[in-house]
């Protein structure tokens, strides 16, 4: 069955090509500049031509007043040349003509006949029909007409509008030829990138934009964009092995599951082997549990979806009673464990730093010698509150240090996991810390020990740090 578009969804509009859209306006703004400068070079050589053809029609006007006289002996007379006055007496409708009147107002001398009517108004240029015509006063009362058909004015004009219009109309179409190639050529590394974009997938992550000349935008926007690739890759890569990892991660302790729950199925077993089974499955259960809690504690704090319950938090109490609660495995370990320093305090969430610390001084016990100790200092410097977790371990090597906050990261892998560690403790303490708005740093000698330093912001409606000193120890 064909399917349409559903009845409630809103047509989806044209994509319109950016060269079309270019295009378009680049013609209006043409045909809008050629046409201003067109109807601009029109009205200057119409000016030009009817200027030049007053000009001579009051020149001939002049030049005939000044040529006739009034003689009372011979009547009245002009004194020009014939050729001059060739010209007035050739026939046709659009020939020059010239009239002359007497003081009476009557025609004295005309050089074609009907034009009788003497003009009224002052000498000056005037238009008869399509003439342009001059009046001009001569001597002895006389008064001389010229006049000037303005047809080979016309005529040049409208040759003059063709030529124009040509030309416009040639250089639109050779702007617009031009226009259609540039815009070709600059878009042409657009489609370049876009293609190369549609490329790069899960498959092919590797595969970049060519950047060619990097000073350009279209250089920059590939630079941009193939740093934000560089980023998703990075961001795929490390999650795809945090699954790896935590896929690892949890397989030992559900294969120990396993094999306990087969063991104990597979044959009767007296009382003691069933507890010793059934401790084994408790201790990889609790493991399992260790690692999902985790998990979901930095899954929470990765989609932004854990919220702080702030409230002031003295840190010394705190301290004194994530050390307390280890207080069986620093027994155990024969490891001293000692807070020290006046009590400050911080705007947090009680739990979560307990889990933070907590975290952080399991990690000096655990990694440290029969008879070491474990020392946590806390001052107040300025805003900043600092705790300070040392201990008298085996130390971390500075290669492993810039990735000790990575998760699943463990220094020596086999002991981690023997010591009953997640690999996630101390990413957790750092998201925990960073989310407070601070900072985790680690310092370490081989052979001497560790010191993890937390950076907190001190509360500031809480006054200065008080003594005396809270100390505990096992
Ligand atoms: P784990 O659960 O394995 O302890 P963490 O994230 O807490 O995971 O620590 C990561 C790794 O860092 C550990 O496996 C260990 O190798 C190393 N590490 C952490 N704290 C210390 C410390 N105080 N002394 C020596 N190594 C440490």
């Amino acid at each position: 069955m064909a399917s349409g578009p559903s009845p409630g969804a809103a047509p989806r509009p044209a994509a319109r090509s950016i060269r079309a859209t270019l295009l378009c306006w680049y013609a209006l703004i043409l045909i809008a500049t050629i046409g201003a400068f067109g109807a601009l070079l029109y009205a200057s050589q119409r000016r030009a031509l009817e200027g030049a053809l007053d000009d001579r029609v009051r020149a001939h006007a002049r030049a005939l007043a000044a040529a006739v006289e009034d003689d009372a002996e011979d009547g009245i007379e002009l004194e020009l040349a014939d050729d001059y006055l060739a010209a007035f007496k050739q026939e046709g409708a659009e020939q020059p003509y010239f009239v002359v009147w007497d003081r009476a107002g009557a025609v004295a001398l005309a050089s074609r006949p009907g034009l009788d009517s003497l003009p009224a108004g002052a000498p000056g240029l005037r238009a008869r029909g399509e003439f342009r015509e001059a009046l001009a006063a001569g001597r002895d009362g006389l008064l001389v007409l010229t006049g000037e058909h303005a047809g080979g004015v016309r005529r040049t004009l409208r040759e003059f509008l063709v030529i124009l219009a040509g030309s416009g109309v040639t250089a639109l179409a050779l702007a617009l030829l031009g226009g259609f190639w540039l815009s070709g050529r600059v878009l042409a590394p657009i489609q370049r990138m876009s293609d190369a974009a549609a490329e790069i997938s899960e498959a092919n992550p590797a595969r970049r934009l060519d950047v060619g000349a990097t000073e350009s935008e279209l250089g920059r926007l590939a630079t941009t964009l193939n740093q934000a690739f560089d980023r998703l890759q990075a961001a795929l890569e490390r999650q795809q092995r945090f699954i790896a990892d935590a896929s690892h991660e949890l397989r030992t302790p559900v294969s120990v599951l396993l094999a306990g729950a087969e063991q104990a199925l597979g044959r009767e077993r007296d009382a003691a082997e069933y507890q010793e089974t059934l401790e084994a499955v408790l201790r990889a259960a609790r493991r399992l549990k260790g690692l999902i809690d985790g998990l979901l504690t930095l899954t929470r704090a990765d989609r932004g979806s854990q919220r702080l319950e702030l409230a002031p938090v003295p840190l010394a109490a705190l301290l004194c009673e994530a050390a307390a609660f280890l207080e069986p495995l620093a027994r155990a370990r024969q490891v001293a464990v000692e807070v020290r320093g006046p009590e400050v305090t911080v705007a947090g969430d009680r739990e979560r730093l307990l889990q933070a610390f907590s975290n952080l001084i399991t990690n000096a016990v655990r990694y440290n010698r029969p008879g070491g100790r474990a020392r946590i200092d806390l001052v107040q410097q300025g805003d900043w509150v600092e705790a300070a977790v040392a201990d008298t371990g085996p130390g971390i090597a500075p290669e492993h240090l810039p990735h000790l906050f990575e998760r699943f990261y463990r220094v020596d892998p086999a002991r981690g996991r023997a010591e009953g560690g997640s690999g996630l403790g101390l990413a957790i303490a750092e998201q925990i810390v960073r989310a407070h708005g601070g900072t985790i740093s680690v310092a370490s000698t081989v052979g001497e020990g560790s010191t993890f330093t937390v950076r907190l912001p001190a509360d500031p409606r809480a006054g200065r740090a008080r003594s005396p000193p809270s100390v505990s120890a096992p």
